[in-house]
């Protein structure tokens, strides 16, 4: 695994590191923007994913509460001080992002508030649940935690969080709205890559660095949320299909690129309803593609750029031969029954 070419990698916890603080007094400034510029992502993905669940939520057939957060622990980063600094936590447990227009929003909360009560259950009180995490790195098992126990709570209705705003504390009522599933995350790395593993949606810090426009970040997003909302991870598992390297080969391969046609379609529906111009989507591909010629993207299992913006091209004239309805087009690969 390549850890330590990439100095964002090294702002999160990584094993042993974790257990080295920073001296409180003197931030590294270099620190503090590259913990900056990893929050400005988190807050697009936020942001993007968000809007995708919430414009399309009237196709999906299952719906998940959503207030539009995204929570931190302070304890994922190597140096806990400048994170505190930087971000401007003064918890354990920190707003990283707010999506616009969203529940949290309306509530006023912000970036840098620091969570510490859910339906007055201290933060400090929530016992952590090691064997329901499906995080790896025991830094992001509480942050998991709570967010599956947010989650549970939002299903039956209002929460109410308290949060401390520069050593403030506030007790806010939150209203969830109903949204497509899934969840957002930057995962931090050195490759420029995307995955859906069926529940999340992940983008690496630099492909996340390389789109030029929020358009563009929203095209790779839908493609993966479309993976998730077609249920394809349960499909090729139903299929015995190898998504290893042995998948590039023969029926794998072709079930494997199915599944890349149609996530591919439905993209650029989820993307028009939210409101980002479809056309990102053959933007961004044409200018990868071309950049990128030979990697994955040119394997068996993936069309090559220009096919695929060839799909693009296909649903973006369906969409233009429609009447929206409350400016949304139901998009076929949701409403039509397989
Ligand atoms: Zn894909």
């Amino acid at each position: 695994m390549i850890r330590i070419f990439f100095p964002l990698l090294a702002l999160l916890v990584a094993g042993p590191l974790c257990a080295q603080n920073a001296p409180d007094a003197d931030y590294d400034p270099d620190t503090i923007l590259a913990l900056k510029g990893l929050q400005r992502l988190d807050q697009r993905m936020n942001a993007i994913g968000y809007r995708l669940v919430d414009a399309n939520a009237s196709y999906c057939d299952q719906k998940t509460a959503r207030t539009g957060l995204l929570l931190n622990d302070v304890a994922q980063y190597a140096d806990q001080g400048t994170a505190r600094f930087a971000l401007g936590f003064d918890g354990p447990i920190g707003i990283t992002a707010v999506a616009p227009d969203s529940p949290a929003a309306a509530a006023k909360l912000s970036p840098g508030n620091s969570l510490l009560a859910i339906n007055n259950m201290a933060i400090d009180d929530i016992v952590i649940d090691d064997s329901q995490s499906s995080s790896e790195q025991p830094a992001y098992r509480r942050v998991d935690t709570i967010n599956r126990m947010l989650r549970q709570m939002l299903a039956e209705g209002d929460v109410e969080l308290t949060i401390s705003e520069g050593g403030i504390s506030r007790t806010v009522p939150i209203k969830p709205v109903q949204t497509c599933p899934g969840q957002f995350q930057i995962r931090v790395s050195a490759d420029r890559s995307a995955t859906a593993d069926g529940k999340m949606v992940s983008v690496s810090s630099r492909l996340a660095e390389y789109f030029l426009a929020d358009d563009e970040f929203a095209a790779v997003v839908a493609h993966e949320l479309a993976h998730n909302l077609l249920k394809h991870r349960d499909r090729l598992d139903a299929q015995q299909v190898n998504r290893g390297f042995f998948g590039q080969l023969g029926k794998s391969a072709g079930r494997i690129r199915d599944t890349e046609i149609e996530a591919d379609r439905l993209s650029v529906w989820l993307m028009a309803n939210a409101g980002y111009d479809p056309q990102a989507a053959i933007r961004f591909w044409t200018r990868y593609g071309k950049e990128h010629g030979k990697g994955i993207f040119s394997a068996s299992t993936h069309y090559r750029w220009k096919k695929r913006v060839q799909l693009f091209e296909e649903e973006i004239a369906k969409m233009a031969a429609m009447e929206p309805v409350d400016g949304k087009y139901a998009p076929p690969l949701l409403t039509e029954a397989d």
